[in-house]
């Protein structure tokens, strides 16, 4: 059992730590070439793709960066489409570098439709390419990626680039069937590893656009990234330790089955929406849409976030998170990925009820969600 319920980094389970544990190794030896592709092939249910997954040593923000780069040239027309927080970072991401971006926003607390997709790429017109956020993590909101790419491809040829930093491994991927063409997660959430290692998953489209244009870059090329990766190692030094314990974890998911870790992660948010609605609060997204991986949940009027943090931590020695943005102080998040019991979950909502049903805190602005100025 452990006591962080925060969407990650997470302690990783026991078998993991012992395989990060077990000595570096050359990225250039033969036992390094035994280990990359039994990672990434045991990754391939999780993708849904049999297309080249690469291992950039970075976080999820320099693996969406990777992306933008590689698909995008300065001056390209892009619609981002944002629930929260991190759509907005991608959007910016593609800002920084110069592309021409149209912000589709849709509140926060829910998930953006095909419809809407739809009709923000006829009001767009042509798009190189298309930014999705899988799970927002801020908001706890899973949008229904396969429904949106369909819905993309049936008036687009827009490339479909997805931030699936906190679903991969924990909600249905199926890239290759959805006509993804580059997917982005990381070790340190649902794969149940250290940080340190950003996994892209690439369409040959997607190495194709990299291979013709893109625009400049060095270290995050995915066309010579992709030809290191079927030689068995990277182009430069990996986070040699993080593959060996990823190595471990994607066993121990492969092990239970792609089918039962997500309904693991279903069942535990389902359990846990309806003990918060109990409880009376107000979970932050709408039923249809909530996310597997993470719950935010508002708090009462008047009650901050950081006094319920401070409290659920110094009482109950249960972590969770804040709000993002404008949630900041009237939102507390709770996270159910990778190795979590559901009796942890329990001992979560029991904490939460006892703080807010003893603790008195301090008074602040309520800030109406829905918006994030
Ligand atoms: N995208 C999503 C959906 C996230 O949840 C996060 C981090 O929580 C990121 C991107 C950024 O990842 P990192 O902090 O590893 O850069």
């Amino acid at each position: 059992m452990n006591n962080v319920r925060t969407s990650g980094p997470l302690p990783v389970p026991p078998q993991v730590a012992e395989a990060s544990a077990q000595g570096i190794i050359s990225h250039r030896s033969d036992a390094f070439r035994a280990l990359l592709p039994e990672v990434l092939d045991g990754l391939r249910p999780f993708f849904g793709t049999r297309a080249p997954i690469l291992p950039f040593t970075c976080s999820g923000t320099g693996g969406m960066e990777a992306a933008v780069v590689n698909c995008l040239a300065p001056g390209d027309r892009v619609l981002a489409v944002s629930a929260g927080h991190f759509g907005d970072r991608f959007a910016e991401v593609a800002r920084c570098y110069g592309a021409d971006v149209t912000v589709h926003q849709v509140p926060w607390g829910t998930a953006p439709t095909a419809a809407d997709v739809a009709e923000a790429l006829r009001a767009a017109g042509p798009v190189r390419a298309v930014l999705l956020t899988h799970n927002e993590t801020s908001t706890g909101v899973l949008a229904p990626l396969r429904e949106l790419c369909v819905a993309i491809r049936e008036s687009s040829d827009a490339l479909i680039l997805v931030d699936g930093v906190s679903s991969v491994g924990a909600a249905r991927f199926d890239m290759d069937d959805w006509g993804v063409d580059v997917a982005v997660t990381v070790t340190q959430k649902a794969l149940m590893a250290q940080p340190g290692l950003s996994l892209i998953a690439t369409s040959r489209r997607a190495l194709r656009v990299a291979h013709e244009g893109g625009q400049r870059r060095y270290y995050f090329d995915f066309p010579r990234m992709a030809a290191a990766v079927e030689e068995g190692t990277t182009t430069y030094t990996p986070a040699v330790a993080v593959l060996q314990g990823l190595r471990a974890a994607v066993g121990m998911l492969r092990a239970e089955g792609p089918e039962r870790v997500f309904e693991r992660h279903r069942a535990a948010a389902g359990t846990l929406r309806q003990s918060l609605l109990e409880l009376g609060m107000t979970p932050a997204a709408d039923a249809w849409c909530a996310s597997p991986t993470v719950t935010a949940v508002h708090l009462p009027d008047g009650v901050g976030a950081s006094g319920v943090r401070r409290a659920l931590e110094r009482e109950h020695g249960i972590l969770v998170a804040s709000g993002r943005s404008a949630w900041k102080e009237n939102t507390v998040r709770i996270g159910h990925m990778g190795a979590f019991h559901a009796a942890e979950i329990e001992d979560t909502v029991a904490a939460l009820g006892r703080v807010l049903g003893t603790t008195a805190f301090p008074r602040r602005e309520v800030q109406a969600p829905g918006g994030h100025a």
